[in-house]
């Protein structure tokens, strides 16, 4: 059984960028690039003005000079400065031809086409010189970087129209138990509403393009194999439970039928014991536990590391430490991820963080406010409040982003189209399935 630190790196050993596409500037935010970007001219490519003033020659200082015209920012002036004589300029103009320096308003005073220049002036002052940010020709944003906001700015400035970049991968999302009835269909005796689907589906949004497809299926080969045939065509998949070893678990074996190449099963971690890891070509696939909380855990810790890698970014997660408000209880053998609440620290405080661990690895209802997972090594006693942790924190500000792009988080569960096998598309009973519609709630 792999460590969780072994199991990460084989994640990001298993996943490899995704092949570069062309999109246009405005849809490269966020995604990393795949090409350099060079300027195509000097910038400034012109002596720029950093200030509103006189455009002066160094003959000036302290001297009374004329102001023959405006420098506007936009206007290009041929004539060559005389000694004696100031264009009035402003923040942003090219400087005229002989331009030594420039002198902010605020230093002068104006006196009809006259204007008083102070006593000293260095060459050069408040001027940009040519090619004084980068030169024609030069590397402005190195590939492999994701593109920010300013990276965009930098493209701008140099007419980048479209841009080659990593693409957002294709997400999957199979979520496997009889016992399941999906969002919008009443359960029936004996089963319990998907839950993991709409939390999947939430906690991806941030790394992907398009909705993610969805399947359901029941603990059968044949309904396994069917929801893996629509989802073949996706980058990365995750499967919801079966994954363990009860005489349902059918995931495993499953995936083997599909043709994949099973990477590695089980970590030594609580929550999410029994993780799967799977290749099939360049597909990924993780097979999570069905236990909400597991399955929150194992997605955050493994699958957001692979998202992360299939786009081209730096994958693996950034851990913070910040000290405990509560103890947290003795775990013998495996390391014990617990979900918890960080708080960052007032006045040069560090951040605190409050444990959430609820009953079980199914509890997620008292872990919902959780924004982190804590990191506790195997250890004989409990770790007291007052110790200093690692954690990992859940990105939600991402999704809020996300959010902001595409209005809103896209529902899973109803329109996806439910397998004639799940038992939920009935009523009731096994007695009167044959003669019931799928029931909404
Ligand atoms: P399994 O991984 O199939 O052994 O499932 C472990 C537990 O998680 C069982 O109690 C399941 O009913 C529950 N479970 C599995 N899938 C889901 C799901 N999509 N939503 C909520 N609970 C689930
Ligand atoms: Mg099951």
């Amino acid at each position: 059984m792999l460590s969780p630190s072994e199991a990460l790196a084989a994640v990001a050993a298993v996943c490899r960028p995704l092949p570069p596409r062309r999109v246009d500037l405005h849809d490269a935010v966020g995604l990393v690039l795949a090409e350099p970007i060079r300027a195509d001219r000097d910038c400034p490519p012109f002596p720029r003005a950093m200030m509103d003033g006189y455009a002066v020659r160094l003959s000036a200082a302290g001297a009374r000079v004329k102001v023959i015209g405006e420098a506007a920012a936009g206007r290009w002036i041929d004539d060559v400065l005389a000694d004696g004589d100031a264009w009035e300029i402003m923040t942003g103009a090219a400087c005229p031809p002989g331009t030594e320096a420039v002198v902010p308003k605020e230093y002068t005073t104006r006196d009809g086409d006259h204007a008083a220049m102070p006593p000293r002036m260095v060459g050069g002052q408040h001027i940009a010189p040519v090619g004084s940010e980068c030169r024609a020709g030069e590397i402005v944003l190195p590939p492999g970087e994701p593109v920010a906001p300013m990276s965009l700015a930098v493209m701008a400035s140099f007419g980048v129209r479209q841009v080659a970049v990593m693409p957002r991968p294709r997400l999957g999302i199979i979520i496997t138990g009889a016992e399941l009835a999906p969002q919008g269909v009443l359960p029936a005796p004996g089963q319990i509403r998907d839950s993991n689907g709409p939390m999947l589906a939430a906690m991806a949004q941030p790394f992907l393009a398009e909705r993610p497809t969805v399947a359901y299926a029941v603990d059968t080969h044949e309904s396994l194999q069917r929801a893996l045939a629509a989802t073949a065509d996706c980058d990365l998949l995750a499967l919801s439970a079966g994954v363990s070893v009860g005489r349902y678990d059918l995931v495993p074996e499953a995936l083997r039928r599909h043709g994949a190449e099973l990477i590695f099963h089980k970590v030594r971690q609580k929550p999410g014991k029994p993780l799967l890891l799977a290749r099939r070509g360049r597909q990924v696939l993780f097979g999570l536990p069905g236990n909400p909380l597991a399955c929150h855990f194992c997605f955050h810790r493994y699958a957001e590391v692979a998202l992360r890698a299939l786009a081209g970014r730096n994958p693996m997660p950034m851990i913070h430490e910040a000290v405990l408000t509560a103890a947290v209880p003795a775990r013998g053998g495996r390391t014990y991820f617990v979900p918890g609440r960080a708080v960052p620290g007032t006045g040069g405080a560090p951040w605190t963080v409050e444990p959430l661990a609820g009953v079980s690895s199914a509890d997620i209802f008292h872990s919902h406010r959780a924004n982190c997972y804590l990191e506790v090594s195997p250890r004989p006693r409990e770790l007291p409040a007052g110790e200093r942790v690692a954690l990992t924190l859940c990105d939600l500000s991402s999704l809020a982003e996300n959010l902001a792009t595409e209005g809103r988080l896209w529902p899973i569960g109803s329109g996806v189209p439910v397998p004639p096998e799940m038992p939920a598309c009935r009523s009731g009973t096994p007695a009167d399935a044959t003669a019931s519609p799928t029931i909404l709630e």
